[in-house]
């Protein structure tokens, strides 16, 4: 580990345990948006964590932002969702944005004035994002948009969407008529937040577009029908990150749990001592480590421009069940107390489940891996 990275690292466990772990409890068990903490999170510089120096951001490696996603996400997982969707946008706008887009867009986005999310999901379709209905026309240098987006994250606190909408939908395959356009808030769509199992505290809304009117230059590189292109692609550092945060979770639960076994008696001797919650804790630690293994080998990958998907995918499977796998396992080594809405654990446990959802589900997951085994390995 670098100089750098270490100090970067440093600040981080700083911030988490003086300013997230005393307050994140409350706010999750209320659903309440952490206004404060996105304050302190513009001035450490977290929205710009992977946004080029070149345009205000940190230019950050993917390898130093898994481990600072882990590190966030054993505290609280939701404060990662506020830069993780913002991040995704920051690398589909600086992939593929015109100078001037990158420009006007990205150093706002860099300090966090302006906070940004994906507005790719829709009320009857999201693992099939070819299948989405949101229109957007041009008229003259403008787009008019209309449609309803779905479960979209930062959409309520947030000022900014990239919105993937179909500029022709009588093309095909379809995602050539699919492009990605850049809506702030002011333009006038509608969020409503959604009311979820985990995950709480960060906005999840719905969305929608009644006529909504930006200029045409909003259009993520100047030309139709690469939208769908432009996102996936953004959506590898999304998986990346997807991942480290699995690997958070699973290590919080772990920790919370070899804690409990030392602390906790039963017949006479601390839970610990029994083989039955010496074999859990053993898998859960295996689980950790291979996790965040997996995790590193796919942010190497994607700092070195190769082809990630499949390694993002591992990763991103691989992890988030390792997250679900140990929240459950948590919460049986704490017994009833684990039950509670005073533990930690049981937020663990109520987080962990939207990991294995967001960013493509792990059954998508899986499609992709062996797709992508057979591409690579050619008879
Ligand atoms: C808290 C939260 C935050 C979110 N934030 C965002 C956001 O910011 N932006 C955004 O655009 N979306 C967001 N989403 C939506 C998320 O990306 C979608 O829920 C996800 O892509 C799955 O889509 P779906 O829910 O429509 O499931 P569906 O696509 O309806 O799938 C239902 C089930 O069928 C399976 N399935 C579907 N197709 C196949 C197939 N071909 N083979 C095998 N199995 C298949 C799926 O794996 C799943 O198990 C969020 C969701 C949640 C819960």
């Amino acid at each position: 580990m670098s100089e750098q990275e270490q100090i970067i690292l440093d600040t981080v466990d700083r911030f988490l345990a003086r300013e997230v772990a005393p307050v994140a409890q409350a706010l999750e068990r209320e659903d309440v948006y952490p206004h404060e903490l996105v304050e302190k999170m513009k001035a450490l510089g977290l929205f710009g964590a992977t946004i080029g120096e070149a345009y205000g951001g940190l230019g950050l490696p993917a390898s130093t932002y898994v481990k600072i996603v882990e590190r966030v996400s054993a505290v609280w997982m939701s404060i990662s969702g506020i830069f993780n969707s913002h991040l995704i946008m920051g690398a589909a706008v600086e992939q593929f944005g015109t100078q001037s887009m990158k420009e006007s867009v990205l150093p706002r986005m860099a300090t966090g004035e302006l906070r940004g999310g994906i507005a790719l999901t829709e009320p009857d379709c999201g693992t099939d994002l070819q299948a989405v209905r949101t229109r957007a026309v041009r008229e003259c240098d403008e787009y008019v948009i209309d449609g309803t987006k779905q479960w979209i994250t930062n959409s309520v606190e947030g000022n900014i969407l990239a919105v993937l909408v179909k500029t022709d939908p009588d093309t095909t395959p379809a995602h050539k008529g699919m492009s990605l356009i850049l809506v702030e808030k002011h333009s006038g769509y509608r969020a409503t937040k959604l009311k979820k199992l985990g995950y709480r505290g960060v906005d999840t809304g719905e969305v929608r577009f009644d006529g909504v009117r930006v200029p045409a230059g909003n259009l993520v590189g100047e030309q139709e029908g690469r939208g769908l292109q432009q996102i996936l692609s953004g959506l590898a550092l999304g998986r990346i990150n997807v991942a480290a945060r699995g690997v958070g979770v699973a290590r919080a639960a772990l920790d919370a749990s070899v804690r409990y076994a030392q602390e906790r008696k039963t017949f006479g001797v601390p839970i610990g001592q029994h083989q039955a919650i010496q074999i859990k804790l053993a898998d859960m630690a295996t689980r950790v480590e291979a996790a965040r293994l997996l995790t590193e080998k796919a942010a190497i990958a994607y700092d070195e421009a190769d082809r990630c998907d499949m390694e993002a995918g591992m990763a991103k499977l691989f992890a988030t069940e390792a997250a679900v796998e140990n929240s459950m396992e948590a919460l049986r080594i704490h017994g009833a107390y684990g039950y509670s809405p005073d533990n930690l654990v049981e937020r663990y446990y109520r987080d962990a489940p939207l990991l294995v959802i967001g960013e493509g589900t792990n059954e998508m997951m899986r499609l992709i891996i062996a797709r992508q085994l057979i591409e690579r390995n050619p008879i």
